[in-house]
């Protein structure tokens, strides 16, 4: 399937599949991919992933290649089940008790690794991630597929992750075996990961499309935040993320635009309507789940539309996908 044309360019297939009902020749073809060492990019709930056998060394490796990513930024292991997940990590009963109530959903949970995991997929930690994703075409080809799919998404490292076919396509076609299309995601950032390593201290990673409220209501105890050391086991955190290719400016209800921005040429997105900048770009949402979900498009567009800038507003509150989309801001702008 690889197709060659000569060493950094490969013939890249694209297939569109029904994400509520996907063709299983289509899926088989994209699974046939995967189980011979090759990248194959799938839509899930969260972001579009670029997948490859979890378990396959030199598959994965073909992971850092395409996306530029630094080699100590672990993987996160896409299970189709529960007992998939179990098989590959040594579980917990509190981390079980959350895979079993809220999989499959965008929680990734951090737990000691058995050895089947080859290190360069948990980039060198004895730690590994898992994840279920919630969407029919992720779990048909991670079961099609029959191993585990390390999937982190599937843009150029550093940009923003993508959320739609075009944006996937834009980043990734001639560098990868197989594009899945399977429409638009439904949450639009990442997964919360957590670190259950220990089951008495649960620790927030990095907040996503997992509210806390919900995982800390479970686990009847506060997610805490890690001390520096175990921050060191989050390495991904580390590294400049989400960012389009213009400055992105944060600002917050009833402040004034700052003196060096010229409406006339940035844009605005954002939940109000701030009546006084008149920028030539403005996209309003109408909640905080559709700015989610909006977000990285958004960047993606607006940095093609030739602005100067693009102006975000904070989300004021704190619940909801509210903490998640906050660090994606902040990150995107580079705090
Ligand atoms: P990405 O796939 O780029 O969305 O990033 C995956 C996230 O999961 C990064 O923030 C990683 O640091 C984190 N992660 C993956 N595996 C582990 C692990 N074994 N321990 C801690 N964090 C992890
Ligand atoms: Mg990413």
């Amino acid at each position: 399937m690889s197709g060659s044309l000569h060493q950094n360019f490969m013939m890249t297939i694209t297939a569109a599949i029904d994400k509520f009902n996907p063709d299983m020749a289509v899926i088989s073809r994209a699974a046939e991919v995967i189980k011979s060492g090759g990248l194959v990019a799938f839509p899930t709930e969260t972001v579009y992933g670029l997948g490859a056998d979890a378990l396959n060394p030199e598959a994965v490796k073909k992971i850092f290649t395409a996306k530029g990513r630094p080699s100590d930024n672990p993987l996160i292991l896409h299970v189709s089940s529960v007992s998939e997940a179990s098989r590959i990590v040594e579980m917990n009963d509190k981390a079980l008790n959350l895979a079993v109530t809220f999989w499959p959903a965008p929680l990734t949970i951090v737990l000691p690794s058995k050895n089947e995991i080859p290190l360069i997929t948990r980039g060198g930690l004895s730690t590994a991630a898992v994840r279920m994703p919630d969407n029919p075409v992720a779990l048909s080809l991670i079961k099609a597929a029959g191993t585990p799919i390390a999937a982190p998404s599937a843009n150029i490292s550093g940009h923003p992750s993508p959320t739609d076919f075009e944006s996937v396509y834009h980043d990734m076609n001639g560098k990868i075996d197989f594009i899945l299309d399977g429409g638009s995601v439904k949450v639009g950032i990442e997964s919360t990961v957590i670190d259950m390593t220990n089951p008495e201290r649960a620790l927030m990673l990095r907040p996503g499309g997992m509210p806390r409220e919900l995982i800390e209501d479970v686990l009847k105890m506060r997610l805490e935040v890690p001390d520096s050391d175990s921050s060191k086991r989050s390495p991904g955190t580390r590294y400049k993320h989400y960012s389009p290719d213009i400055p992105v400016i944060i600002w917050h209800r009833g402040n004034r635009l700052p003196d060096n921005i010229n409406p006339e040429t940035s844009a605005y997105m954002g939940l109000d309507d701030p009546e006084n900048f008149k920028t030539a770009g403005k996209i309003l949402f109408s909640s905080v789940s559709d700015y989610a979900r909006g977000l990285f498009s958004w960047f993606r567009k607006f940095e093609k539309g030739n602005f100067q800038c693009v102006i975000v507003q904070w989300p004021e509150d704190n619940s909801g996908l509210s903490e998640g989309l906050k660090d994606r801001i902040s990150r995107a702008a580079g705090k």
